[in-house]
């Protein structure tokens, strides 16, 4: 069966308008399904983080926590996770297809895991008291009474990748992962292309611009990782004088190395002065 991407029409103009808002930068966030929908149909997104400049956004991992945990809170599990190019074209660069089959696939895929059985193609002959059971070119296996079917047991999962820019265009890929449940071994299948279907589950949900743009405004990449930007409070008389201070030092130092003298006056003076001042 063919893969498609399902979205609903809400959930796709949020994607968009989240692309929109935000412009010249690029954003990255989730895909969202009810968590009691076994449907893969994107039926929200949730923004994770907008980029600080033009190209490459990144989430990190303390806002996944944060982003997907609200979600959760709201009933929604991810399905895959989507980021904007900004003003270019939508595809998958290869930085995308490798988010994909190395991360992705992992970490938001595991809730689509669907394990199937499915019976392993097999021939059986029966002759006379004795079956014979023949497993395509592998093996052959006689028995003296009739061999149940057997069955393979096998989980897939998808994870969905979905690229919007900020002229309304769109783009899908799936990356698959099948998990023998015999031979335990992990087979990942190279992402690719999808069609896309906007399938309208007459929810009547709206978006709301202004709140998206104060999400959009919540979630800008702060400059320094890590850190928040704290107001440096103005300089007192004393600090000037330390920061005067350690300049000449610095200077002292540079023009004269080897000549402490002029090191240790300086010191005097400051000193003295500090001492002066605190009586
Ligand atoms: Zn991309």
């Amino acid at each position: 069966m063919k893969d498609i991407f399902k979205i609903t029409p809400y959930a796709r103009e949020k994607a968009l308008t989240y692309a929109s808002l935000i412009g010249d930068k690029e954003y990255i966030g989730f895909l969202l399904r009810p968590l009691d929908d076994e449907r893969e149909i994107t039926q929200d997104v949730v923004l994770g983080e907008v980029s600080k400049s033009g190209s490459f956004v990144k989430i990190r991992g303390d806002n996944i926590v944060h982003v997907l945990n609200q979600a959760y809170n709201e009933g929604n599990e991810p399905i895959g996770w989507l980021h904007s190019h900004a003003k270019h074209s939508t595809y998958f660069s290869s930085k995308d297809v490798e988010e994909m089959e190395k991360d992705a696939i992992h970490d938001f895929s595991p809730v689509t895991l669907r394990t199937i059985i499915e019976q392993i193609q097999a021939e059986q002959v029966v002759e006379d008291d004795l079956t014979k059971l023949i497993i395509g070119d592998a093996f052959e296996i006689e028995c003296k009474k009739e061999i149940p079917n057997i069955y393979q047991k096998r989980s897939i999962a998808r994870v969905w990748g979905y690229v919007v820019n900020a002229n309304g265009n769109e783009y899908a890929e799936v990356a698959k992962k099948e998990y023998c449940n015999s031979c335990h071994t992990e087979l990942i299948s190279p992402t690719k292309k999808v069609d896309i279907l906007v399938e309208d589950l007459h929810d009547n949900r709206k978006v709301d611009t202004r709140k998206i743009e104060d999400e959009v405004k919540a979630k800008t990449y702060k400059p320094l990782l890590g850190f928040k930007r704290r107001k440096v409070a103005p300089l007192t008389e004393e600090d000037k004088l330390a920061f005067d201070f350690t300049a000449r030092l610095a200077d002292a130092y540079q023009k004269h190395p080897k000549n402490l003298s002029k090191f240790k006056n300086l010191l005097q003076e400051y000193c003295k002065s500090a001492g002066d001042s605190h009586g």
